[in-house]
Protein backbone atom coordinates (compact mmCIF):
# COMPACT_ATOMS: atom_id res chain seq x y z
CA UNK A 1 0.00 0.00 0.00
CA UNK A 2 0.81 3.71 -0.62
CA UNK A 3 -0.02 6.41 1.68
CA UNK A 4 -1.79 9.36 0.16
CA UNK A 5 1.86 11.63 0.90
CA UNK A 6 4.07 9.29 -1.11
CA UNK A 7 4.90 10.37 -4.43
CA UNK A 8 5.24 7.30 -6.83
CA UNK A 9 7.11 8.94 -9.58
CA UNK A 10 9.23 11.58 -9.67
CA UNK A 11 8.27 13.71 -12.89
CA UNK A 12 10.86 13.54 -15.22
CA UNK A 13 10.72 9.62 -14.76
CA UNK A 14 6.98 10.18 -15.85
CA UNK A 15 8.10 12.10 -18.65
CA UNK A 16 10.41 9.25 -19.88
CA UNK A 17 7.65 6.57 -19.81
CA UNK A 18 5.23 9.41 -22.02
CA UNK A 19 8.25 10.06 -24.06
CA UNK A 20 8.42 6.38 -25.11
CA UNK A 21 4.84 6.61 -26.98
CA UNK A 22 5.34 7.68 -30.24
CA UNK A 23 3.81 11.75 -30.78
CA UNK A 24 3.13 14.02 -34.20
CA UNK A 25 3.32 17.88 -32.77
CA UNK A 26 0.06 18.99 -33.38
CA UNK A 27 -0.50 21.34 -30.36
CA UNK A 28 0.70 24.87 -29.02
CA UNK A 29 1.98 24.03 -25.54
CA UNK A 30 2.30 24.56 -22.90
CA UNK A 31 -1.03 26.53 -22.65
CA UNK A 32 -1.66 29.34 -20.87
CA UNK A 33 -2.38 29.44 -17.33
CA UNK A 34 -3.64 32.46 -15.96
CA UNK A 35 -5.96 34.29 -13.42
CA UNK A 36 -9.43 35.05 -13.67
CA UNK A 37 -10.04 37.89 -11.05
CA UNK A 38 -12.88 39.21 -12.32
CA UNK A 39 -14.84 35.74 -12.14
CA UNK A 40 -13.55 35.32 -8.82
CA UNK A 41 -15.00 38.30 -7.77
CA UNK A 42 -18.45 37.88 -8.91
CA UNK A 43 -18.64 34.70 -7.40
CA UNK A 44 -17.39 35.97 -3.79
CA UNK A 45 -15.19 32.37 -4.20
CA UNK A 46 -11.63 31.56 -4.51
CA UNK A 47 -9.15 32.12 -6.84
CA UNK A 48 -10.05 30.66 -10.20
CA UNK A 49 -7.34 29.99 -12.50
CA UNK A 50 -7.92 28.70 -16.39
CA UNK A 51 -5.59 26.25 -17.84
CA UNK A 52 -6.32 27.21 -21.59
CA UNK A 53 -6.83 24.13 -23.46
CA UNK A 54 -9.07 25.67 -25.34
CA UNK A 55 -5.67 27.22 -26.98
CA UNK A 56 -4.05 24.10 -27.91
CA UNK A 57 -3.73 25.22 -31.84
CA UNK A 58 -5.01 23.43 -33.94
CA UNK A 59 -8.63 24.81 -35.77
CA UNK A 60 -10.20 26.56 -32.92
CA UNK A 61 -8.40 23.93 -30.09
CA UNK A 62 -9.64 21.70 -27.47
CA UNK A 63 -9.01 18.46 -25.40
CA UNK A 64 -8.18 16.43 -28.42
CA UNK A 65 -5.69 18.24 -30.08
CA UNK A 66 -3.21 16.48 -27.33
CA UNK A 67 -5.05 13.13 -27.87
CA UNK A 68 -4.77 13.51 -31.07
CA UNK A 69 -0.93 13.74 -31.25
CA UNK A 70 -0.56 10.10 -30.10
CA UNK A 71 -3.40 8.57 -31.89
CA UNK A 72 -2.41 10.38 -35.13
CA UNK A 73 1.21 9.17 -34.57
CA UNK A 74 -0.15 5.56 -34.42
CA UNK A 75 -1.91 6.12 -37.46
CA UNK A 76 1.10 7.49 -38.85
CA UNK A 77 3.39 4.45 -37.74
CA UNK A 78 0.92 2.11 -39.36
CA UNK A 79 0.88 3.75 -42.50
CA UNK A 80 -2.86 4.77 -42.74
CA UNK A 81 -4.11 7.18 -45.41
CA UNK A 82 -7.28 7.55 -44.17
CA UNK A 83 -8.47 8.02 -40.36
CA UNK A 84 -12.28 7.01 -39.60
CA UNK A 85 -13.84 8.43 -36.34
CA UNK A 86 -17.65 9.13 -35.72
CA UNK A 87 -19.73 10.71 -32.93
CA UNK A 88 -22.68 13.36 -32.65
CA UNK A 89 -23.10 15.62 -36.08
CA UNK A 90 -21.64 18.39 -33.85
CA UNK A 91 -18.69 16.33 -32.25
CA UNK A 92 -15.31 18.16 -31.59
CA UNK A 93 -13.27 14.69 -32.08
CA UNK A 94 -14.63 14.74 -35.62
CA UNK A 95 -13.88 17.94 -36.55
CA UNK A 96 -10.60 18.11 -35.05
CA UNK A 97 -9.13 14.34 -36.28
CA UNK A 98 -10.28 16.14 -39.64
CA UNK A 99 -8.00 19.20 -38.69
CA UNK A 100 -5.23 16.92 -37.92
CA UNK A 101 -5.56 14.75 -40.96
CA UNK A 102 -4.97 17.74 -42.96
CA UNK A 103 -2.22 18.81 -41.46
CA UNK A 104 -0.52 15.40 -41.73
CA UNK A 105 -0.74 14.71 -45.18
CA UNK A 106 -4.03 12.21 -44.68
CA UNK A 107 -8.02 12.13 -45.16
CA UNK A 108 -10.49 11.51 -42.60
CA UNK A 109 -13.97 9.91 -42.85
CA UNK A 110 -16.26 11.03 -40.21
CA UNK A 111 -19.55 8.81 -39.50
CA UNK A 112 -21.64 11.20 -37.33
CA UNK A 113 -24.71 10.28 -36.00
CA UNK A 114 -28.26 12.06 -37.78
CA UNK A 115 -29.43 14.49 -34.88
CA UNK A 116 -31.50 17.20 -33.98
CA UNK A 117 -28.19 19.52 -34.93
CA UNK A 118 -27.37 17.48 -38.18
CA UNK A 119 -29.32 19.65 -40.95
CA UNK A 120 -27.70 22.82 -40.24
CA UNK A 121 -23.98 23.52 -41.54
CA UNK A 122 -22.79 25.58 -38.45
CA UNK A 123 -20.02 24.94 -35.89
CA UNK A 124 -17.85 21.78 -36.47
CA UNK A 125 -19.79 20.47 -39.09
CA UNK A 126 -18.84 23.64 -41.13
CA UNK A 127 -15.51 23.34 -40.36
CA UNK A 128 -15.81 19.03 -41.61
CA UNK A 129 -16.52 20.83 -44.38
CA UNK A 130 -13.50 23.43 -45.00
CA UNK A 131 -10.93 20.26 -44.10
CA UNK A 132 -12.09 18.58 -46.76
CA UNK A 133 -13.90 15.31 -44.58
CA UNK A 134 -15.57 12.75 -46.11
CA UNK A 135 -19.01 12.71 -43.95
CA UNK A 136 -20.97 9.78 -43.40
CA UNK A 137 -24.30 10.21 -41.43
CA UNK A 138 -25.72 7.41 -39.83
CA UNK A 139 -29.39 6.56 -38.64
CA UNK A 140 -28.54 5.83 -34.56
CA UNK A 141 -28.75 7.85 -31.64
CA UNK A 142 -26.30 4.98 -30.00
CA UNK A 143 -22.96 5.67 -29.44
CA UNK A 144 -21.54 2.47 -28.86
CA UNK A 145 -23.25 1.21 -32.35
CA UNK A 146 -20.75 3.45 -33.83
CA UNK A 147 -17.99 0.93 -34.55
CA UNK A 148 -19.92 -1.93 -36.63
CA UNK A 149 -20.28 1.42 -39.37
CA UNK A 150 -16.19 1.87 -38.23
CA UNK A 151 -15.68 -1.64 -40.06
CA UNK A 152 -17.92 -1.48 -42.95
CA UNK A 153 -16.04 2.18 -44.13
CA UNK A 154 -12.74 0.46 -43.41
CA UNK A 155 -14.02 -2.63 -45.49
CA UNK A 156 -14.54 0.05 -48.42
CA UNK A 157 -11.53 1.61 -47.87
CA UNK A 158 -9.87 -2.03 -48.69
CA UNK A 159 -11.70 -2.32 -51.28
CA UNK A 160 -10.20 0.94 -53.16
CA UNK A 161 -7.13 0.09 -51.80
CA UNK A 162 -6.34 2.38 -49.19
CA UNK A 163 -5.00 1.46 -45.35
CA UNK A 164 -7.55 3.28 -42.83
CA UNK A 165 -7.31 3.72 -39.25
CA UNK A 166 -10.38 3.70 -37.39
CA UNK A 167 -10.39 5.87 -34.17
CA UNK A 168 -12.59 4.34 -31.32
CA UNK A 169 -12.35 6.24 -28.03
CA UNK A 170 -13.31 2.77 -26.23
CA UNK A 171 -10.66 1.18 -27.67
CA UNK A 172 -6.73 1.49 -28.08
CA UNK A 173 -6.64 5.16 -29.64
CA UNK A 174 -8.65 6.01 -25.61
CA UNK A 175 -5.51 4.77 -24.15
CA UNK A 176 -3.34 7.12 -26.19
CA UNK A 177 -5.46 9.98 -25.71
CA UNK A 178 -5.27 9.19 -21.91
CA UNK A 179 -1.41 9.72 -22.40
CA UNK A 180 -2.11 13.00 -23.64
CA UNK A 181 -3.49 14.28 -20.35
CA UNK A 182 -1.08 11.84 -18.34
CA UNK A 183 1.47 14.37 -20.59
CA UNK A 184 -1.36 17.31 -19.56
CA UNK A 185 -0.22 16.54 -15.55
CA UNK A 186 3.08 17.09 -16.16
CA UNK A 187 2.82 20.32 -18.07
CA UNK A 188 0.44 22.02 -15.66
CA UNK A 189 3.09 20.86 -12.65
CA UNK A 190 5.73 22.23 -13.96
CA UNK A 191 3.60 25.86 -14.72
CA UNK A 192 2.40 25.73 -11.33
CA UNK A 193 6.22 25.26 -9.82
CA UNK A 194 7.44 28.32 -12.09
CA UNK A 195 4.62 30.38 -11.46
CA UNK A 196 5.34 29.54 -7.28
CA UNK A 197 1.35 28.94 -6.93
CA UNK A 198 -0.35 25.58 -5.39
CA UNK A 199 -3.99 24.49 -6.06
CA UNK A 200 -6.62 22.43 -4.31
CA UNK A 201 -8.88 21.63 -7.11
CA UNK A 202 -8.93 21.45 -10.66
CA UNK A 203 -12.43 21.01 -12.20
CA UNK A 204 -12.73 20.18 -15.81
CA UNK A 205 -15.79 18.43 -18.33
CA UNK A 206 -15.03 15.20 -18.27
CA UNK A 207 -16.15 11.66 -20.43
CA UNK A 208 -13.10 9.61 -20.61
CA UNK A 209 -9.71 10.23 -21.65
CA UNK A 210 -8.94 13.88 -20.48
CA UNK A 211 -10.41 12.40 -16.53
CA UNK A 212 -8.46 9.33 -16.71
CA UNK A 213 -5.30 10.94 -17.86
CA UNK A 214 -5.53 13.72 -14.86
CA UNK A 215 -6.58 10.57 -12.43
CA UNK A 216 -3.62 8.58 -13.51
CA UNK A 217 -1.05 11.75 -13.20
CA UNK A 218 -1.97 12.98 -10.46
CA UNK A 219 -2.00 9.60 -8.70
CA UNK A 220 1.32 8.89 -9.84
CA UNK A 221 2.87 12.61 -8.82
CA UNK A 222 0.97 13.16 -6.25
CA UNK A 223 0.69 16.95 -6.24
CA UNK A 224 -1.52 18.06 -4.07
CA UNK A 225 -4.84 18.75 -5.80
CA UNK A 226 -7.62 17.46 -5.84
CA UNK A 227 -9.91 16.35 -9.83
CA UNK A 228 -13.28 17.58 -9.92
CA UNK A 229 -14.66 15.65 -13.25
CA UNK A 230 -18.31 17.22 -14.63
CA UNK A 231 -19.92 14.46 -16.78
CA UNK A 232 -21.94 16.32 -20.28
CA UNK A 233 -23.89 13.18 -20.45
CA UNK A 234 -25.38 9.73 -18.35
CA UNK A 235 -23.79 6.90 -20.38
CA UNK A 236 -24.29 2.99 -19.83
CA UNK A 237 -21.56 2.74 -17.36
CA UNK A 238 -20.83 4.62 -14.48
CA UNK A 239 -18.57 7.43 -15.36
CA UNK A 240 -16.29 6.25 -11.59
CA UNK A 241 -15.60 2.70 -13.16
CA UNK A 242 -15.12 3.73 -16.62
CA UNK A 243 -12.35 6.64 -15.86
CA UNK A 244 -10.75 4.40 -13.65
CA UNK A 245 -10.99 1.66 -15.89
CA UNK A 246 -9.49 3.75 -18.79
CA UNK A 247 -6.69 5.03 -15.82
CA UNK A 248 -5.82 1.59 -14.86
CA UNK A 249 -5.35 0.42 -18.33
CA UNK A 250 -3.41 3.07 -19.72
CA UNK A 251 -0.99 2.93 -16.55
CA UNK A 252 -0.06 -0.74 -18.03
CA UNK A 253 0.44 0.53 -21.00
CA UNK A 254 3.18 2.75 -19.84
CA UNK A 255 4.29 -0.20 -17.94
CA UNK A 256 3.32 1.00 -14.61
CA UNK A 257 1.85 -1.52 -11.40
CA UNK A 258 -1.02 0.26 -10.75
CA UNK A 259 -4.53 0.15 -10.24
CA UNK A 260 -7.20 2.71 -9.97
CA UNK A 261 -10.22 2.17 -8.37
CA UNK A 262 -13.50 4.09 -8.77
CA UNK A 263 -13.47 5.31 -5.46
CA UNK A 264 -10.52 7.15 -6.21
CA UNK A 265 -12.48 9.11 -9.13
CA UNK A 266 -14.52 11.94 -7.98
CA UNK A 267 -17.05 12.80 -10.57
CA UNK A 268 -20.38 14.42 -10.55
CA UNK A 269 -23.24 13.62 -13.36
CA UNK A 270 -25.73 15.91 -11.71
CA UNK A 271 -25.31 18.82 -14.04
CA UNK A 272 -25.98 16.71 -17.00
CA UNK A 273 -30.03 18.05 -17.01
CA UNK A 274 -31.86 16.70 -19.91
CA UNK A 275 -28.85 14.82 -21.60
CA UNK A 276 -26.12 14.72 -23.98
CA UNK A 277 -26.11 18.42 -25.97
CA UNK A 278 -29.38 19.79 -24.07
CA UNK A 279 -28.31 23.04 -22.98
CA UNK A 280 -29.40 23.98 -19.02
CA UNK A 281 -30.50 27.21 -17.64
CA UNK A 282 -27.26 26.70 -15.26
CA UNK A 283 -25.25 26.55 -18.15
CA UNK A 284 -25.93 29.21 -20.47
CA UNK A 285 -25.78 31.30 -17.47
CA UNK A 286 -22.39 29.90 -16.96
CA UNK A 287 -21.59 30.76 -20.28
CA UNK A 288 -22.99 34.63 -20.06
CA UNK A 289 -21.18 34.93 -16.78
CA UNK A 290 -17.40 34.00 -17.96
CA UNK A 291 -17.60 35.59 -21.46
CA UNK A 292 -19.01 38.76 -19.49
CA UNK A 293 -16.52 38.92 -16.45
CA UNK A 294 -13.36 37.55 -18.68
CA UNK A 295 -13.52 37.88 -22.05
CA UNK A 296 -13.65 34.39 -22.45
CA UNK A 297 -15.81 31.71 -24.16
CA UNK A 298 -17.21 28.24 -22.87
CA UNK A 299 -19.45 25.77 -24.84
CA UNK A 300 -22.85 24.93 -24.34
CA UNK A 301 -22.42 20.59 -24.20
CA UNK A 302 -18.95 20.52 -22.10
CA UNK A 303 -17.28 23.76 -20.82
CA UNK A 304 -20.30 25.31 -19.99
CA UNK A 305 -22.20 22.57 -17.67
CA UNK A 306 -18.61 21.92 -15.82
CA UNK A 307 -18.74 25.75 -14.85
CA UNK A 308 -21.93 25.49 -13.59
CA UNK A 309 -20.70 22.57 -11.63
CA UNK A 310 -18.09 24.78 -10.38
CA UNK A 311 -20.16 27.57 -9.59
CA UNK A 312 -22.78 25.26 -7.64
CA UNK A 313 -19.78 24.28 -5.29
CA UNK A 314 -18.86 27.55 -5.00
CA UNK A 315 -22.16 29.08 -3.89
CA UNK A 316 -22.27 26.17 -1.55
CA UNK A 317 -19.59 26.49 0.00
CA UNK A 318 -17.97 23.47 -1.30
CA UNK A 319 -15.20 24.91 -2.53
CA UNK A 320 -13.77 27.66 0.67
CA UNK A 321 -12.89 31.12 -0.16
CA UNK A 322 -9.11 31.15 0.35
CA UNK A 323 -8.70 27.99 -1.88
CA UNK A 324 -7.46 28.13 -5.06
CA UNK A 325 -8.65 26.41 -8.01
CA UNK A 326 -8.23 25.68 -11.33
CA UNK A 327 -10.78 24.95 -14.29
CA UNK A 328 -9.12 23.02 -17.21
CA UNK A 329 -11.43 24.56 -20.13
CA UNK A 330 -11.18 21.62 -22.73
CA UNK A 331 -12.56 23.45 -25.58
CA UNK A 332 -15.40 23.22 -27.68
CA UNK A 333 -16.12 27.12 -29.02
CA UNK A 334 -17.57 25.98 -32.89
CA UNK A 335 -20.46 24.69 -30.90
CA UNK A 336 -21.58 27.86 -29.75
CA UNK A 337 -22.18 28.51 -33.17
CA UNK A 338 -24.21 25.64 -33.77
CA UNK A 339 -26.16 26.53 -30.47
CA UNK A 340 -26.96 29.74 -31.52
CA UNK A 341 -30.61 29.27 -31.45
CA UNK A 342 -30.53 27.86 -28.27
CA UNK A 343 -28.40 31.40 -27.11
CA UNK A 344 -30.03 34.15 -29.13
CA UNK A 345 -33.31 34.41 -26.94
CA UNK A 346 -31.15 35.16 -23.99
CA UNK A 347 -29.33 37.96 -24.95
CA UNK A 348 -31.22 40.54 -23.49
CA UNK A 349 -28.48 43.14 -22.60
CA UNK A 350 -26.69 45.84 -24.55
CA UNK A 351 -29.51 46.17 -26.64
CA UNK A 352 -29.73 43.14 -28.36
CA UNK A 353 -33.59 42.16 -27.64
CA UNK A 354 -35.07 38.78 -27.88
CA UNK A 355 -36.54 37.87 -31.15
C1 LIG B 1 -14.42 15.64 -25.83
C2 LIG B 1 -14.53 16.80 -24.95
C3 LIG B 1 -14.52 16.66 -23.55
C4 LIG B 1 -14.39 15.31 -22.91
O1 LIG B 1 -13.11 14.80 -23.16
P1 LIG B 1 -12.73 13.32 -22.75
O2 LIG B 1 -11.30 13.21 -23.06
O3 LIG B 1 -13.59 12.41 -23.58
O4 LIG B 1 -13.02 13.18 -21.30
C5 LIG B 1 -14.60 17.78 -22.76
N1 LIG B 1 -14.72 19.00 -23.32
C6 LIG B 1 -14.74 19.19 -24.64
C7 LIG B 1 -14.90 20.58 -25.16
C8 LIG B 1 -14.65 18.09 -25.50
O5 LIG B 1 -14.68 18.28 -26.82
Amino acid sequence: MTSREEKLFAPGDLQVLVDRVPRVQLANLPTPLHDCPRLSETLGGPRILFKRDDLTGLALGGNKVRQLEFIMADALAKGSEMVIVGAGSQSNLCCLTAAAACKLGMRAILVLMRDDKSQDIEGNLLLDGLFGAEVRFVDTADFYQLPTFYEAVAVECRQRGQKSYIINPWSFAGTLATVGYVNFVLEFCQQLDEMKLSVDHIFTAATDATPAGLALGTKLLNPGFRVVGISPAHLKERATSRIARIASDTAKFLGIDLVIAPDEITNYEDYVGEGYGVMTRECREAISLVAETEGILLDPVYTGKAMAGLIDHIRRGKIGRGETVTFLHTGGTPLLFAYRMELTPHLVKGGMSAQ
